[in-house]
C-alpha cells in the first residue's frame, strides 16, 4: 500500500526558490518539500559568481533594467524585467534578514557591499559571498527551513507526475492538486495532496553532453508540467556557459564570469586574445557571444580547449577573491595564478520552462513555478549574468504572497485522488536501455541543438528523438520505476521540446543561433514560442 500525505502547500525542489518560498508561506500553513536526492544538490548550492541587483550610489533600476532587456533581445517581458529589478534590494535585505552574508565593501559601512562586474552589466551590482555565493544561500535556507516546525523535508523523494482534477476525475476547470512521489526508500509512488503545489526542480542542463550543472537537471518539473496540460515557453533558448574548465576529471566544473569580470582575457592556445574580434565589450560580451566566438576558435584551430588567462592580476588577489575556483584548479595541477585555465563552453542555464504570470501561476490553476523550471519573461532570448538567482527569489516570493492570500478558498480536497496504479510493471534487468538512451539524447542534443544551429541538424535531432520517445514510453510503462527512469523519461520530453521550438524560430535571436535563417527577424518572430501537449 502506498502512503498518502496532506499539505497547504507541497513545493517540489530545495534549491533557492523553493526553500524561500517554503519559508514564507510555512507561516501560514503545512508545508511539504520533496527533493529528489540530498536537500543541498541543487544548482542553487554551485552558484559562485552571486546576485545581481541595484544597491551602489552609481547604479540605477533603469540601468540594470536597461541590460537585462539588451541582454534578452527584444523577448523580455518590461513589466516583469521592471519589477524583478526593483524588488532586488529587497530580496537582498531579506537574504541578509534569514542570515546570509555577503561580502561586504573594503572600509565601506555595515550596508555597503563588495560589488562584482559580470559580462553584459554596465555597473559593478553582484553581490557574492567570496565565489561561493550559491553555497551561503543553501547554507542559510536549508538550516531555517529544517528548523521550522510546519516544515515537512522529505529527501530522496523524486516527483514523478502532477496530481490533477481531470486525473482525479472530477468535472470543472482542471487544476493541480499536489503530486505523485518516488520514495527512493520504499520504491513506493506515494500520494502527496497539497491545496497549492509550487515546482522549483531547477533546469534542464542534462540534457546537453557537456553541462555546468549538477546531476538533478532533467529538467523534471518542465515535463511533468507539460504532461498536466501547462503551456511551457522558450525552451530553444539554452545558455551556454562559455568557460567550463576542461580536464578529463573535472565533471562539470564552472569558471565563473566573475574571472573575466576582474580582468580575465580568453586566448587561443597559440596565445591570441581573440574576443576584440566578436564584440566592443570584448571579454566582457554577453555569454552567448562569448560561447559562439569560443565554438568558432576551436572549429577553425580544431582545438579541443581555449584559455582564459588571470596570471596578470596580483596572485594574492586571485587567491582571496577566487578561492574555490583556485583550490579546484590546483587539484587539477593548474595554478591560475601562474598559468592560463584550459576552458570550453558547456550548457548552463534553460531561459525557457513553464510560463507563469507576474503571481508566478502557470495555466493549470493553483500550480506555480519559481526559479528555473518557469519562463517568466525577464530573461527573454538570453539571460543577464546573476539575474536567476533574483528571479527565483522575486518569483517564489510572489507566489508565496499569492498562495497565502488564496489559501482560505481552497478546499480540502481530500479522498478522491487515484493510488499510482503499477499494473503489470516488472522489476527492469536491464539498465544499459536507460544508459544507452540516455547518453544518445545527450550526445546528438549537444552535436544537433547545441551552440550553432541548423535546418538539417534539427531535423536529425527530430528523427532521433521521436524514435527514442517511443522506445521510453513502452519501457515506461512496462518495468517498475526508478529514478533514473524519470529523469530518462523527462530527459526525452524536455529534448523534444527544445528541438521543437527550435525548430519554429525560424531566425536567430540571443542563444538560438541557426545558420540557415541568420539574421533576427522581427517581423515573424518577435513573440515566445509557446508549447502546450495537445
Ligand atoms: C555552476 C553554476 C553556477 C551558477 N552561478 C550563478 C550565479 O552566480 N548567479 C546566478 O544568478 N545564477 C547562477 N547559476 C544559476 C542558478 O544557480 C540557478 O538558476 C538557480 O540556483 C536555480 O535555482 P532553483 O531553486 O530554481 O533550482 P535548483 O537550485 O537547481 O534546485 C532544484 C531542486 O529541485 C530538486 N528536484 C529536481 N527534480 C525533482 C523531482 N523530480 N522531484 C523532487 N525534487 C526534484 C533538486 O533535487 C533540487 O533540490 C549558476 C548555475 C550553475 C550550475
Amino acid at each position: 500500500m502506498s502512503d498518502r500525505f496532506h499539505f497547504d502547500f507541497l513545493v517540489m525542489g530545495s534549491g533557492i526558490a523553493g526553500l524561500f518560498y517554503a519559508l514564507r508561506v510555512a507561516e501560514h500553513g503545512s508545508v511539504g518539500i520533496v527533493t529528489k536526492k540530498l536537500a543541498a544538490d541543487s544548482a542553487t548550492n554551485w552558484a559562485q559568481g552571486g546576485i545581481a541587483a541595484v544597491m551602489a550610489a552609481d547604479d540605477s533600476f533603469e540601468d540594470h533594467a536597461r541590460d537585462t532587456l539588451v541582454a534578452g533581445a527584444g523577448l523580455c517581458h518590461p513589466d516583469v524585467v521592471e519589477r524583478v529589478v526593483e524588488r532586488g534590494p529587497a530580496m537582498i535585505e531579506a537574504l541578509t534578514k534569514l542570515g546570509a552574508d555577503f561580502d561586504p565593501a573594503a572600509g565601506g559601512s555595515p550596508r555597503s557591499y563588495d560589488l562584482g562586474r559580470e559580462g553584459g552589466h554596465s555597473r559593478r551590482r553582484i553581490l557574492h559571498h567570496r565565489d561561493a555565493t550559491g553555497q551561503e544561500i543553501e547554507r542559510v535556507l536549508l538550516a531555517r527551513a529544517r528548523a521550522h516546525p510546519r516544515i515537512d523535508l522529505f529527501e530522496n523523494h523524486c516527483g514523478v507526475d502532477l496530481l490533477t482534477a481531470r486525473k482525479a476525475g472530477r468535472a470543472g476547470p482542471d487544476h493541480a492538486l499536489g503530486a505523485y512521489v518516488l520514495d527512493g526508500a520504499t520504491g513506493q509512488v506515494d500520494r502527496f495532496e497539497a491545496r497549492i503545489t509550487l515546482l522549483a526542480t531547477g533546469g534542464a542542463g542534462k540534457v546537453y553532453l557537456y553541462t555546468s550543472n549538477p546531476d538533478i537537471a532533467s529538467g523534471d518539473g518542465m515535463a511533468m508540467a507539460w504532461r498536466a496540460g501547462a503551456t511551457l515557453a522558450n525552451m530553444e533558448f539554452v545558455q551556454f556557459h562559455p568557460t567550463c574548465l576542461f580536464h578529463p576529471k573535472a565533471k562539470s566544473f564552472l569558471i565563473s564570469e566573475a574571472v573575466r569580470g576582474e580582468g580575465g582575457i580568453l586566448r587561443t592556445q597559440a596565445g591570441d586574445a581573440f574576443m576584440a574580434r566578436y564584440h566592443e565589450m570584448k571579454d566582457l560580451a554577453p555569454r552567448d557571444v562569448v560561447a559562439r566566438a569560443i565554438d568558432t576558435e576551436l572549429k577553425k584551430s580544431g582545438d579541443e580547449w581555449v584559455l582564459l588567462d588571470i596570471t596578470h592580476r596580483d596572485p594574492e588577489y586571485v587567491r582571496q577573491r577566487f578561492p574555490t575556483i583556485h583550490a579546484r584548479c590546483l587539484e587539477f595541477g593548474i595554478d591560475p595564478t601562474r598559468e592560463p585555465i584550459p576552458v570550453v563552453p558547456a550548457a548552463h542555464y534553460s531561459c525557457g520552462g513553464v510560463r507563469t504570470d507576474l503571481r508566478g501561476e502557470s495555466d493549470l490553476a493553483n500550480l506555480f513555478a519559481a526559479g528555473e523550471v518557469a519562463c517568466t519573461g525577464l530573461h527573454g532570448a538570453n539571460r543577464l549574468a546573476s539575474n536567476s538567482l533574483l528571479e527565483a527569489l522575486v518569483f517564489a516570493d510572489a507566489a508565496a504572497s499569492e498562495g497565502i492570500a488564496r489559501l482560505a478558498d481552497l478546499p480540502r480536497e481530500a479522498g478522491s485522488v487515484p493510488a499510482w496504479e503499477e499494473g503489470d510493471a516488472t522489476e527492469s534487468h536491464e539498465a544499459v536501455v536507460i544508459t544507452q538512451n540516455w547518453d544518445e539524447i545527450r550526445r546528438f542534443m549537444w552535436n544537433y541543438v547545441g551552440i550553432v544551429r541548423s535546418d538539417k541538424r534539427l531535423a536529425r535531432a527530430r528523427r532521433r528523438i521521436d524514435l527514442l520517445q517511443e522506445e521510453i514510453t513502452e519501457y515506461y510503462w512496462n518495468v517498475k520505476l526508478t529514478p533514473s527512469l524519470i529523469e530518462l523519461r523527462n530527459l526525452a520530453a524536455v529534448a523534444q521540446l527544445v528541438i521543437e521550438c527550435a525548430q519554429r524560430r525560424k531566425e536567430s535571436r540571443g542563444l538560438h543561433y541557426n545558420v540557415d535563417h541568420p539574421e533576427r527577424d522581427d517581423a515573424r518572430f518577435a513573440t515566445d514560442t509557446l508549447v502546450r501537449r495537445p
